[in-house]
């Protein structure tokens, strides 16, 4: 199973923060290796769809799988199973890329007073350089309480955190 991530939920939002609801489930439906045709019967959706997520999911990296002929049809079936070891990776770059963001954000939040527009936010000196009007939507910068936003980048960070290796 999914090695050193906290636990399933967990992992699951962060793939779908990157891919669709159904390349979250066709993973989840991968907990032993399958023919994409018996994934599409249990998920009920059409083979065809299904080829096209685990494609999609092969590309990145995260599922392979073992093509074998059927000797009396001549037809080729594929046996796919997930990469545990690749999922694991890019949990792991997606936490990392995650946790780098929410860093300067929260650097940029604790380094004084922060200003907002209906765009953006910046600090004072960036508000002062564009005389309290947002160069991009033309909105005026006005002053803002960013202590609750302080508190909910260090509850986020604490959270990723704890799931980082
Ligand atoms: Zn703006």
């Amino acid at each position: 199973m999914y090695r050193m991530v906290a636990d399933i939920s967990q992992l699951t939002d962060i793939l779908s923060e990157t891919m669709s609801q159904d390349h979250v489930t066709v993973i989840e439906t991968l907990s032993k290796p399958k023919h994409d045709e018996d994934i599409a019967a249990e998920l009920s959706l059409k083979p065809t769809v299904v080829r096209t997520l685990l494609n999609d999911l092969h590309i990145k990296n995260l599922v392979e799988y073992e093509r074998s002929k059927n000797k009396k049809t001549g037809w080729y079936t594929y046996l796919w199973r997930r990469r545990e070891d690749r999922i694991d990776d890019f949990v792991q770059s997606h936490i990392s890329g995650k946790l780098n963001d929410l860093q300067k954000q929260l650097e940029l939040e604790k380094g004084g007073v922060t200003f907002n527009c209906a765009c953006n936010r910046v600090n004072m000196a960036e508000a002062m350089e564009t005389n309290f009007t947002c160069p991009a939507c033309s909105e005026p910068f006005t002053e803002s309480d960013n202590g609750k936003v302080i508190k909910k980048l260090e509850i986020e960070i604490k959270k990723l955190n704890k799931i980082r290796r």
